[in-house]
């Protein structure tokens, strides 16, 4: 019974805690749910927890599994015992404090499955985050009542706008010094623009915290024991009184705007009851219009367990998320269609495999089910490659321990082993269906850098690692270049290379040595060009020949990341066999291009014509041919340079606006817009890549050290002649040193 079977085990963790006859009765609880069939969807939550570094989100996370009686101890992440937190399973995220990779976990919170998906929380690795977040249906922003709102927030801020994923705020940290649960409520409306509002407040603050106030039900909670493990629920302190009628007044009042029922009520002046406010909190926070804020510290074991509550209370079952799959996506008429979501079986099986992981249990794919059912020893079809794989073993993951399923229904969050595929691939049940849940987005690399092993007998660990890397993260990227001879991986920003260097060096004993990051240009031209060229060769051995007629253009601006080739040939001066051939040798010679070496893009490639030769013409003459007709066109065309444009987010106090947006046209920043309440704006801009580098200290030393950015990348673009030229010189500059230092080996 699948999930269910893991429901059971839950049982012995729990006695640990509960007492014999507390366990008794739970585990009866459990059971009697396992006879009664599938988990039905009301009681499935698949929630993330997002924050920004060092907000407590592993700390939250493992509190979590303290409570549900997942783990039998608790550990402080960095802790002083060297075991580290359960979420943090490589290394280096011990090492580094930050979680890296996703880890999907389930757990049981009042007779409730909850799937827990842990979201790394650095800007360089929003793959991650981007990929886990379209596979939930619900999160959990935690922030730091110290440090509010900081820069990172607003990346997950905007993921989470991206993919519509309803959410309620944990404000965590409130036994530290300076903590201010209010000021991070005013930044959740000022800076992030959210309609929120407390739904718990906090009793004393600091060293003084001693439990939460619950405004909704009104009552005071405590968290008794060692380890905060009894829940106490009392009367509200007198001197909490008043603020408890204001704070609920204000919460009555934000749910009231942004939700119809409550809002009439509101105006009828009728007294909600408990569970109309209840349900109103619920509607808006499904609606993505308003936010639960909720106050505890993780690490003083106050507000996680009223938090699970909340989780069950305010977030949505995966029957209140419509997931669309779409059909026929490459051609012209896709559709999409409604998954269902009932956990019968009824439908064929759908499901989308988000992560990789190839770990210490082997290959590792972790799968959403979307629809339908997935049984041990299925056959299932991946939709991308058409190949049909059976499902040799199904598990369920807590953190680093998994436990055998044999069925996984929709709504449910499983792995399966031994599966060869990539990250964003769909499965299906049968055979034909061209079917993809929506295809993650994922970025193009924009920084480059060449990586090779400190030691040359680590080559064969070398290749391994980049091989495993690159499956599991699509924004990792990974070429050889010919030229330089040397390996050049690419992907979303210095912290992210740096990252896979560190990995290397870790989990492949592979120490690493890495050249200077480069921004990665592209080259296209600006018009449609003509070639007409021969490839000739006649002396010594077999011959060449092959020639071709045709022109080169450019793609929209939107395609100008991607190549394309079109064959408009009629009869058989090309033929047939030979065409395979000038695609390869037009894609091979846009690897380099002419002005700065940058790879060429935003073209297509049309071929109309040409002549063979009866001997001579074989596929290398072709793509010969090829290669000297783009080098023929880009000779008669205007080469310009495409760079990276981010898209920069930057919030400051409203007096520092000025400098803020002049600091960005100095970088040849576009301003699109700005908005803001209250005491902070917050500025949208378009800015180089290349122009970013040391933004972050400009920012600091002209806001006072106030403001905040966020960047990510949004496209490719002409660049400035200005930069153009510079890009040019600075190539030419280089590649003249190159020459300089070859004459000093000759001599
Ligand atoms: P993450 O980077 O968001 O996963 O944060 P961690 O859970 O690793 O926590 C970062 C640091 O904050 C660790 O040293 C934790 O012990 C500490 N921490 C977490 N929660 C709290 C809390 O409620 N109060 C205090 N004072 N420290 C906390």
């Amino acid at each position: 019974m699948g999930i269910l079977r893991a429901a059971c085990v839950i049982g012995p963790w729990l006695s640990h805690r509960t007492g014999v006859t507390a366990r008794n009765q739970l585990l009866l609880n459990i059971c009697r749910h396992c006879s009664s069939g599938i988990i039905p969807n009301e009681r499935i939550r698949n929630i993330g927890i997002s924050a920004h570094i060092d907000s407590g989100k592993t700390t939250v996370t493992e509190r979590i599994l303290y409570y549900t009686g997942k783990i039998a101890h608790m550990h402080e992440v960095k802790g002083k015992d060297g075991v580290g937190a359960v979420m943090d399973s490589m290394e280096l995220e011990r090492q580094r404090g930050i979680t890296i990779q996703s880890a999907a976990t389930y757990t049981m919170w009042r007779n409730t499955n909850i799937n827990i998906i842990d979201t790394p929380g650095h800007v360089d690795f929003t793959i991650e985050v981007e990929r886990s977040l379209r596979v939930l249906d619900g999160a959990v922003l935690v922030l730091c009542a110290v440090g509010g709102v900081q820069c990172q927030t607003m990346t997950v801020n905007r993921q989470m706008k991206r993919y519509g994923v309803p959410f309620l705020t944990f404000i965590n940290k409130l036994d530290r010094q300076g903590s201010n649960p209010a000021r991070a409520l005013q930044q959740l409306k000022s800076k992030l623009n959210h309609n929120a509002a407390f739904v718990q407040i906090p009793i004393g603050l600091e060293s003084n915290f001693k439990g939460v106030i619950d405004l909704v039900e009104e009552r005071a909670i405590y968290f008794d024991g060692e380890f905060g493990q009894n829940v106490r629920y009392d009367d509200i302190p007198a001197e909490f009184r008043a603020e408890v009628a204001d704070r609920r007044q204000e919460l009555i009042e934000s749910v009231a705007n942004s939700d119809e029922i409550l809002g009439e009520m509101f105006l009828e002046e009728k007294i909600p009851s408990t569970a109309d406010l209840k349900l109103a909190i619920r509607r808006a926070t499904l609606n993505r219009v308003f936010t639960p804020v909720l106050v505890g510290s993780a690490l003083k074991n106050k507000g996680v367990q009223p938090l699970l509550d909340s989780v069950l209370d305010y977030l949505p079952n995966p029957a209140e998320v419509s997931n669309y799959a779409i059909l026929n996506e490459q051609a012209e008429e896709s559709a999409k269609i409604l998954m269902s979501s009932l956990r019968d079986g009824t439908h064929p099986f759908v499901g989308l495999a988000f992560k990789l992981e190839a770990g210490r249990f082997g290959q590792l794919t972790y799968v959403r089910v979307y629809q339908g059912m997935l049984k041990k020893g299925d056959y299932i079809y991946n939709t991308r490659t058409g190949k049909k794989v059976r499902v040799q073993r199904l598990v369920c993951l807590h953190a680093d321990v998994m436990e055998d399923v044999d069925e996984a229904y929709a709504g449910d969050i499983c792995a399966l082993f031994g599966i060869d595929c990539a990250s964003g691939d769909t499965f299906t049940s049968k055979s034909n269906d061209n079917l993809s849940m929506e295809s993650i987005h994922v970025p193009d690399p924009v920084i480059s850098v060449a990586m090779k092993p400190a030691n040359k007998n680590d080559l064969d660990k070398f290749s391994k690692g980049i091989g495993r890397f690159t499956r599991e993260d699509p924004t990792f990227r990974v070429h050889f270049d010919n030229e330089s001879k040397e390996t050049i991986v690419s992907g979303m920003g210095e912290l992210h290379l740096e990252i896979y260097a560190q990995r290397m060096e870790r989990e492949y004993i592979c120490p690493c040595t890495m050249g200077k990051p480069k921004v990665a240009f592209r080259e296209t031209v600006n018009k449609r060009v003509p070639f007409d060229y021969t490839h000739k060769k006649q002396s010594g051995g077999a011959g060449q020949y092959g020639k071709v007629i045709g022109y080169i253009e450019p793609l929209d601006p939107e395609d100008n990341t991607k190549l394309e080739f079109e064959d408009l040939t009629v009869g058989t001066n090309v033929p047939k066999q030979f065409v395979p051939a000038v695609e390869k040798g037009f894609r091979d010679a846009c690897e380099k291009g002419p002005l700065t070496g940058h790879r060429i893009s935003g073209l297509r490639f049309v071929l109309e014509d040409g002549a063979n030769h009866m001997v001579d013409s074989s596929e290398f003459s072709f793509m010969r041919a090829a290669e000297g007709a783009l080098k023929q066109a880009l000779e008669n065309a205007t080469v310009v340079i495409l760079e990276p444009i981010m898209s920069v987010e930057v919030v400051a106090p409203h007096e520092f606006q000025g400098a803020v947006i002049a600091g960005l046209n100095r970088r040849h920043g576009i301003i699109l817009g700005q908005d803001g309440s209250d005491d902070y704006c917050t500025i949208h801009a378009n800015v180089p890549l290349n122009d970013m580098f040391g933004y972050a200290t400009e920012l600091r030393s002209c806001t006072e050290g106030k403001g905040e950015y966020t960047m990510e990348y949004k496209k490719y673009q002409p660049c400035l002649a200005s930069v153009q030229e510079e890009i040019i010189n600075k190539y030419l500059e280089a590649t003249g040193q190159l020459q300089v230092k070859k004459g000093k080996y000759k001599s």
